[in-house]
């Protein structure tokens, strides 16, 4: 049976990082029955207060459609890009859809990602590692309702009613919570082919899908807990 390879990395808590239409629907949701198993939480709730504020600004940053019209005549060499958008389903903590929407993608900097991310996500995330086998704090979790969300940028990954015990010591699903949130990448590493995930809106590596998974589907998607964030419904 393949399995992903391993890392030097274990798993732990990490903040998530909600852009402002995740915020605000996140913020109307109960309150969570799994606290964080860390004992930062007030300095937790503190970075990820910041981070919502500074992913809105990031957002509203991107959001502008270009340059104002003086500067635009002055620099007609240098045009303002456009925000590259995406369509991702919305969905609330419960698993219900909410609908699709095209929203810009979430982009930072190598920097800014190192920033905002503990070392542990950034390296997982945005560095494709993988964490260690039954290290990760979702690994175990089963029989619960609710939504796994990209670490990253919030977005819905995966519906917790598709999580089951693969055994192999990784988060497992064995479908996505939307076809339209998660991108398939050929992964060629280690000299034999692989299908990684990403986050279609931020481009966070999650994890690789296998075609042996249970049914409905035959699939088992191997994810990495420090790629995820679980919100109960
Ligand atoms: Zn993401």
């Amino acid at each position: 049976m393949s399995v992903p390879r391993d890392s030097r990395n274990p798993v732990g808590a990490a903040p998530i990082l909600i852009p402002m239409e995740d915020a605000r629907m996140i913020r109307s949701a109960p309150s969570s029955p799994h606290p964080t198993p860390t004992p930062d939480n007030p300095a937790r709730r503190r970075l990820l207060g910041g981070s919502i504020l500074g992913l809105a600004s990031l957002a509203l940053a991107c959001s502008r459609s270009g340059p104002a019209a003086g500067q635009a005549m002055a620099t007609a060499a240098r045009p303002a890009k456009a925000p590259v958008k995406v369509t991702v389903v919305e969905f609330r903590n419960d698993a219900t859809r909410v609908g699709a929407l095209q929203v810009p993608k979430v982009v930072h900097s190598d920097a800014e990602w190192q920033r905002l991310l503990t070392p542990r996500s950034y390296q997982v995330t945005r560095r494709e590692g993988t964490e260690s086998p039954f290290s990760g704090e979702y690994n175990g979790l089963h029989d619960v309702r609710g939504v796994f969300r990209c670490i990253c940028c919030g977005t819905a990954l995966f519906d917790a009613r598709t999580k089951f015990d693969s055994g192999t010591g990784w988060p497992s699903f064995w479908q996505p919570i939307a076809a339209e949130n998660i991108q398939a990448v050929d992964d060629h590493m280690f000299g034999m082919l692989r299908t990684e995930t990403r986050c279609k809106r931020c481009d966070a590596h999650l994890g690789h899908v296998f075609d042996d998974g249970p049914k409905p589907t035959g699939l088992r998607y191997c994810m990495n807990s420090v790629a995820l964030k679980y919100f109960p419904a």
